[in-house]
């Protein structure tokens, strides 16, 4: 197996993400009410209102990670949940019925906040999550948002914004700080900036830095944000990737290729694929996913902006939207050719996607593969089809490169 140099960051990723999860057991312990969100929940509310934020989809992509989605799924397949449902919500409900946890309990909620500008996956899920453990569930509920948000719905979603705070006064019996929120969101604000600052140096060639080591530090992005956890964490890591740019040390040091590769990864084969793309010198540098949270908030108008950055991310967008923005970013990165992954588990985003793929092919001219896979769930998960599919999609590559 060919291996990249790994990244002294990792294991302060690992140390701090077991942190925060004995953070928050300890926050459950002293009566800090545990809040699950949403990967795009404005959790910059959550914080200023000090709950506790937890993420289940986090939760649900470490199990993925940890290959043991199956057998988590199989419980929650044996309540009655259909095979076909996102596997992130599978793993959550599944861990609530299993008898062995291997990655640990999920933490239990004292209160259920979800935005459905993701999915109604989620939105069902959650709702699940409140009646088995008789706690609140509160819903942002987000249109689709075709191409630009009108003013009806961004103030149907500011409206939600001001009965959630109203919730969160009735709910902690405090009034809620204005200025703890003005300090949540800097945070925010600095860093996404790093975030983005980062992503942006898998467009060097070589570069320090691809799309798969971006999944890997992309928790932080989704389960810090508004904390100082999440700046010191992105400060260390882009000063890692400047010391490797001094030392010219590459993910690839003869880099042929990049490549774009459509949203999440398959978490269980993450190095898998990064290897199955190192063998023929190419770095996935740019994604729709990663790139989601690179988000710029604007302290004058608080809760107008955590509503445009939350609700208007790519996958709440139309169709001819999320495809230029697909092409945008294969631009920016300029990009030798395409992976478009058709997710089973997630269904808003595999909808359409042989047709994104022959409109992307026609506007770009380049080269691209689609394959069919689970995120999580390795039952789903064919390796030698995928090597014959990648393996003529990268005899294209150089034959039209050439
Ligand atoms: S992976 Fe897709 S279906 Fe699953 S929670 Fe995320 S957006 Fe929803």
């Amino acid at each position: 197996m060919i291996e990249s140099p790994s990244f002294k960051t990792t294991n302060l990723f690992k140390r701090m993400m077991a942190e925060y999860l004995e953070r928050g057991v300890a926050a459950k312990e002293k009566g800090i009410p545990i809040a699950w969100v949403t990967a795009t929940f404005p959790v910059e509310i959550i914080y200023a209102a000090g709950l506790f934020p937890y993420y289940p989809e986090n939760f649900g992509a470490r199990i993925a990670a940890k290959k043991v989605a199956a057998a988590i799924s199989a419980a929650a397949e044996k309540q009655g949940y259909f095979p076909d449902l996102c596997a992130y919500a599978r793993c959550g409900i599944g861990n609530a019925f299993s008898i062995k946890r291997p990655v640990g309990e999920v933490l239990k909620p004292d209160v259920v906040f979800c935005s459905n500008a993701q999915c109604g996956s989620l939105q069902k899920w959650f709702e699940a999550a409140g009646r088995y453990y008789q706690v609140p569930f509160f819903l942002i509920d987000t249109p689709l948002i075709e191409n630009t948000p009108t003013t009806l719905i961004k103030r149907y979603i500011v409206d939600q914004l001001h009965e959630l705070l109203d919730f969160l006064e009735l709910y902690t019996g405090n009034t809620f700080n204005f200025s703890r929120l003005a300090e949540v969101i800097s945070l925010s604000n600095e860093a996404c900036r790093l975030w983005n600052e980062i992503l942006e140096m898998a467009a060097l060639k070589p570069a320090p830095f691809g799309y798969f080591d971006a999944c890997y530090h992309l928790a932080p992005i989704v389960a810090w944000r508004g904390t100082k956890w999440a700046v010191d964490y992105y400060k260390e890591l882009k000063k890692e990737l400047e010391e490797r740019l001094d030392n010219k040390v590459y993910v690839i040091p003869d880099e042929r290729y990049k490549l774009y590769f459509d949203h999440i990864p398959v978490w269980p084969r993450l190095r898998w694929f990064s290897n199955l793309l190192l063998e023929r010198k190419a770095l996935a540098v740019a994604s729709q996913y990663t790139h989601a949270w690179a988000w710029r908030f604007d302290l004058n108008r608080p809760l107008e902006s955590l509503v445009k950055n939350h609700t208007e991310v790519f996958i709440n967008r139309g169709y001819e939207y999320r495809l230029e923005q697909k092409i945008s970013l294969m631009n920016e990165f300029k990009v030798d050719g395409f992976i478009l992954f058709s997710n089973r588990s997630c269904k808003p985003k595999a909808l359409g996607l042989y047709d994104k793929y022959n409109i992307i092919s026609e506007r770009t001219g380049l080269p691209g593969v689609i394959f069919e896979a689970d995120m999580s769930d390795e039952r789903y998960f064919n390796e030698e089809y995928i090597k014959k599919l990648f393996g003529e999609f990268f005899d294209r590559l150089e034959r039209e490169s050439t």
